[in-house]
């Protein structure tokens, strides 16, 4: 059994020296948990976060650590009546070929909805985020323009589509023109902004949200959403889900440097947090499943093979490597 450990902390951008691939026994279940065989985990932004030796909403992980996260894999021995082997679940396991997990704390995984990976993207924690943060904080109403940053990621693609269902019209910001031709050929997208091809935002957004920003959904923070404050209409909604341009610093981050612009407008920026809604998520994965089984919630997930290849996969996302979910396949079927 392999599994990934902490090896050191990063210094600004995290690199391959920060993981250290380990061996151990294969773990055994005790009672009341099942020993899962993993078939896809997850790789996160917030994980550069736990790398840090700081206080913040997710634990910091100790040097040694072994590293966990979202997982889906197969149920190979049960200490739980709830699930049996050969039973498909997600929950929080190591970076290994083996976790145990507890049988209260994961979920079944239906392979007939989507893909098993799916269930760590639109159907797991990215796509309750991009549930919530627009709907509970962004709080769209039909005719709003809604502005994405991350756009093509786990959780922006999803909050650019349930914000077209709601009859509003979209703009995405990201980093390719696969990913903007993708936002706007394919999730119906009304434009999307390749920000690193586009010197002037601003004058991109005067084009793509000709009558301004009504909801502002950042997960990027920096210059992108500089670009978007001063386009905030009367009474928008700005709804800090992340700030991945800001996860590598190590002095204090810039901005956000155009705070002034939102006293006209009386704009109010809330920061959201996915846990606080954890008595809901029933509703979320109920309608998003829904919505995914019938095509009507497109996603698309990057696969990278290999648990060798798991740091990869995480150093990635700070590249823009992925389009939609990034997961890494840790053993076939
Ligand atoms: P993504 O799938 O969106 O992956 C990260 C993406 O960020 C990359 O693909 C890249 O795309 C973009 N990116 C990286 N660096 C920069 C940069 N400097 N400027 C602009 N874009 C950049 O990740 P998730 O969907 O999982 O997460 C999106 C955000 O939401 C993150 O900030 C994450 O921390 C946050 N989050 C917050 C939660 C909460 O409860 N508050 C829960 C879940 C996620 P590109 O090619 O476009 O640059």
């Amino acid at each position: 059994n392999r599994e990934w450990l902490l090896a050191e902390r990063p210094d600004g951008e995290p690199d391959q020296d920060c993981f250290e691939l380990h061996e151990t026994d294969v773990p055994s279940p005790a009672p009341g948990e099942l020993l899962v065989r993993t078939r896809f985990l997850s790789v996160d932004p917030y994980m550069r976060g736990r790398m840090r030796d700081a206080e913040s909403y997710a634990e910091p992980w100790d040097v040694g650590d072994a590293l966990k996260g979202g997982i889906v894999g197969e149920v190979v021995e049960s200490e739980s009546d709830a699930y049996g082997a050969g039973d498909l679940v997600t929950g929080e396991g190591r970076w290994a070929d083996y976790a145990t997990l507890d049988a209260d704390d994961v979920a079944p995984v239906d392979p007939t909805v989507a893909d098993p990976a799916a269930y760590l993207g639109v159907l797991g924690m990215p796509g309750r985020t991009a549930y919530f943060g627009l709907l509970e904080v962004g709080e769209p109403k039909p005719g709003d323009t809604v502005v994405v940053s991350g756009a093509a990621g786990a959780v922006g693609s999803v909050v650019g589509q349930i914000a077209k269902r709601n009859g509003c019209r979209v703009v995405g910001f990201a980093g390719s023109d696969e990913k903007t031709d993708w936002l706007t050929d394919d999730l119906g997208f009304d434009a999307a902004i390749n920000y690193k091809t586009t010197d002037d935002y601003r004058a991109a957004l005067d084009e793509a949200a000709p009558d301004g920003v009504d909801v502002y959904f950042d997960n990027v923070g920096g210059p992108i959403t500089d670009a978007v404050f001063t386009k905030l209409n009367l009474d928008a909604r700005v709804a800090v889900c992340g700030q991945i341009a800001h996860y590598n610093d190590e002095g204090v981050p810039t901005g956000p440097r155009k705070l002034p612009q939102i006293i006209p407008v009386r704009a109010r920026i809330q920061g959201l947090l996915i846990a606080d809604f954890a008595t809901r998520f029933g509703e979320a994965s109920e309608r998003l499943g829904r919505w995914v089984a019938s095509g009507e919630l497109k996603h698309r997930e990057t696969v990278v093979e290999g648990l060798e290849n798991a740091p990869d996969a995480f150093l990635g996302l700070f590249a823009g490597d992925n389009i939609g979910k990034q997961v890494v396949r840790v053993s076939a079927e």
